[in-house]
């Protein structure tokens, strides 16, 4: 994650359903959400939690340098909301690049905002699960979109 010099930032714990998650901020805007544990498959225990909804934060200007990157950020939080999913090459022509599926990817590997900028809700065209952080924490993945009653693919 890029850190800026002039960020001051702060962090905050709490406890959800998929684990300790830490977010990071500056008094601009928002940093980081992320797992703060080592959870990846192999000690993920699914667990029954609240579906709460979230408001698109702030994001700190730092990490929005990359036009397209944030673009697709802010096209992901704010149009595919709790249930739904969006493919990458979908997600591509909402952010006006139609054929940047790759960069999409791309987009989402970087993404610093776990769930508010819902990558778990990016699916392969096939339909199927694909993976969630570079496939260490499809369990995750699986368990986000089933929480929020979407049926993915085996
Ligand atoms: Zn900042």
């Amino acid at each position: 994650m890029p850190n800026h010099p002039s960020c001051y930032l702060r962090s905050f714990y709490i406890n959800s359903p998929i684990g300790s998650m830490v977010i990071k901020s500056c008094t601009r805007g928002l940093h980081a959400i992320s797992q703060s544990d080592t959870i990846d498959d192999s000690n993920f225990a699914e667990v029954k939690g609240l579906v709460s909804t979230l408001q698109m934060p702030k994001l700190c200007p730092v990490l929005t340098t990359d036009k397209f990157q944030s673009r697709v950020w802010v096209m992901l939080a704010q149009q595919v909301g709790p249930g739904k999913t969006i493919s990458y090459k979908e997600l591509a022509e909402v952010a006006n690049n139609p054929g940047a599926a790759r960069a999409v990817g791309s987009a989402m590997s970087a993404n610093p905002f776990q769930i508010v900028v819902p990558c778990h809700r990016v699916l392969p065209s096939s339909g199927k699960l694909g993976k969630y952080a570079f496939g260490k924490k499809n369990k995750v993945k699986a368990w986000l979109l089933h929480h929020e009653g979407v049926s993915v693919l085996n």
